[in-house]
């Protein structure tokens, strides 16, 4: 990728493009030149410089819809991408652009752009990559509202998508690709099987043909997983998840690289003149004049957010930041647990088939150890015998609360057929292959006994009825 990716680098943020935020502050920012910081060192203080805040320990809440300009001169500034610097929340807010600079320094890249949902991140992609129309080649093993979305409302505007019918063939990735596919995209864990895709062969293949990779990275959060490592160009999150931690705020977030070319025919988007884009004396300039480093979210940001309106509340940005905080000692916890939950459902005769990395018949423990973090998932899915018995098993459960969510600390359940995926047609559901009988399980962190023994109780109450 063009940017440097040292660590250092990563934590000042680049060069002074249209993401970058604040003013510098040279004596801090000196402090850090001979520390190379961990994961965990940047996720509480990449982004934010107190002295820029009056010293406020905590990032601030910056709960307004516009600021006061000055005068004139600093209001032309800003309009003509000369100076960097809030108007109108809508379009930024310094609050929400630190979570950005946070994100963009946790996966070494510089640009970030936060939305109100994961949704939105992943519809606002779309948009952006398939201006004017085309073609997006992905797979049934997703999210089921993004499945939905693809179904039955980007093809009435002119975004079609196409599945890969076996999404472990690259064969079957590569005979689906047209002249007009505008990008791949894949879940790298998937929802809710923890199905690991190969991005280092789905990358090769989508650069060989000019092609944008798009990665969701909502399960793995870029502590277990960082997809711009291999090959991957644009990365979303549903940041309503695990990088937030606690289910309290819906946010979403789009990286990119950095590194793609986007000057090729197939993009005349970022290629292509406006008026908005327009210099102090009138000339008009493309995004990849204005922005040519990082020209996948400065678009996202100049045209589809600003201008379609999903940027996220800057009170969403700031709990998200709170929770962004912890996010690797709550994974390294949530992990671990996760292992010895899997381990003693994959033990338990009277469930049929667990979807974890810690489970005997793991379809996917090359890919999980060559991209995951401690092979690690916080989710576990698992079939019982019958739908009967999968409601009865929900019902029992004390400690899981029924939720249609993940990544929270509190451990949760849901039916994924009822709750989280029922938009998919019983096709859809059998390409995805998730079953009828399946249960869906996000560990948080209570200790493993106690979700351990909820499961057990829960179990007995299930199979005690059955026997009646
Ligand atoms: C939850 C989720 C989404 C959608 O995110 P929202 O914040 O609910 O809009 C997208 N992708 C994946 C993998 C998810 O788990």
């Amino acid at each position: 990728m063009s940017n440097d990716n040292h660590p250092i680098k990563r934590f000042h943020g680049q060069e002074n493009t249209e993401q970058t935020r604040g003013r510098e502050n040279p004596e801090r920012s000196h402090g850090w030149e001979n520390i190379a910081p961990s994961f965990s060192a940047l996720a509480l203080h990449a982004g934010y410089d107190p002295a820029e805040h009056h010293h406020s320990s905590g990032v601030p809440l910056y709960q307004t819809a516009a600021y006061a300009l000055p005068n004139e001169e600093y209001a032309s500034r800003i309009v003509f991408s000369e100076l960097d610097d809030d108007i109108y929340s809508r379009i930024s807010n310094p609050t929400t652009g630190i979570l950005e600079k946070r994100l963009a320094a946790l996966h070494g890249v510089s640009g970030a752009v936060a939305t109100s949902s994961g949704l939105a991140a992943l519809g606002d992609a779309i948009l952006n990559i398939a201006a004017g129309g085309g073609r997006i080649l992905t797979s049934y093993r997703l999210y089921g509202g993004t499945v939905a979305a693809f179904s039955n409302v980007l093809p009435d505007y002119g975004i079609s998508f196409d599945f890969a019918h076996n999404p472990d063939d690259p064969r079957s990735w590569e005979e689906r690709i047209r002249p007009d596919t505008k990008a791949l995209l894949v879940e790298s864990v998937s929802n809710p099987l923890n199905a690991v895709a190969d991005l280092g062969t789905l990358a090769g293949i989508a650069h060989t043909h000019g092609i944008a990779l798009i990665v969701d990275n909502t399960l793995a959060t870029p502590y277990l997983l960082n997809p711009f490592d291999f090959g991957a160009d644009i990365v979303v999150y549903s940041t309503t998840k695990s990088i937030n931690g606690h289910g309290n705020a819906i946010g979403g977030i789009v990286l990119e690289s950095g590194a793609f070319d986007y000057a090729s025919g197939r993009y005349p988007q970022f290629s292509r003149k406006a008026w908005t884009l327009r210099t102090r004396d009138g000339r008009e300039r493309s995004i990849l004049d204005v922005a040519p480093n990082t020209p996948f979210t400065a678009r996202l940001r100049s045209f589809i957010v600003t201008l379609l309106g999903s940027s996220p509340s800057p009170f969403n940005s700031y709990l998200t930041l709170l929770g962004l905080e912890t996010l690797s000692a709550r994974l390294d916890k949530e992990t671990r647990t996760a292992r010895k939950v899997a381990e003693f459902l994959d033990g338990d005769p009277r469930v049929a088939k667990v979807f974890h990395p810690a489970a005997h018949d793991y379809a996917y423990r090359d890919l999980a150890s060559k991209y995951l973090k401690h092979d690690g998932s916080t989710l576990i899915t698992f079939d019982l015998d019958t739908e009967e018995r999968k409601r009865d098993v929900l019902d029992a459960l004390r400690l899981f609360q029924l939720q249609a969510n993940i990544g929270d600390s509190k451990s949760l359940a849901v039916d994924p057929l009822l709750v989280t995926h029922s938009e998919l047609t019983p096709d859809e559901l059998d390409a995805a292959g998730i079953h009828h009988e399946a249960i869906r399980l996000s560990i948080g962190l209570e200790e493993p006994d106690d979700l351990i023994a909820d499961l057990a109780q829960a179990l007995d109450h299930a199979y005690g009825i059955a026997n009646n």
